[in-house]
């Protein structure tokens, strides 16, 4: 399941949000609609700078702050 993380413009917050379709998310704190799409490091960088896996060593599945299962690039 892909996490998105978002940059509100008008308060200047990031949030991450699990994103279903197309939806656009709101920001959470002020319900603003704009917003601009970071690249979320998991799931991403999971797959491995150069094609290696990243992840088993990393600390599989115990990432808290993304539903990635070998999330290795966040900083959670
Ligand atoms: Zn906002």
């Amino acid at each position: 399941m892909p996490i998105y993380e978002y940059h509100c413009k008008k308060c200047d917050q990031d949030f991450e949000y699990l994103l279903f379709g197309s939806e656009k998310p709101n920001c959470p704190s002020c319900k603003g609609k704009k917003v601009s799409k970071l690249m979320s490091p998991c799931g991403f960088i999971s797959k491995g700078s150069g094609g290696e896996t990243v992840s088993s060593s990393a600390g599989a599945s115990s990432c808290s702050g993304c539903a990635a299962s070998s999330c290795a690039g966040c900083s959670h």
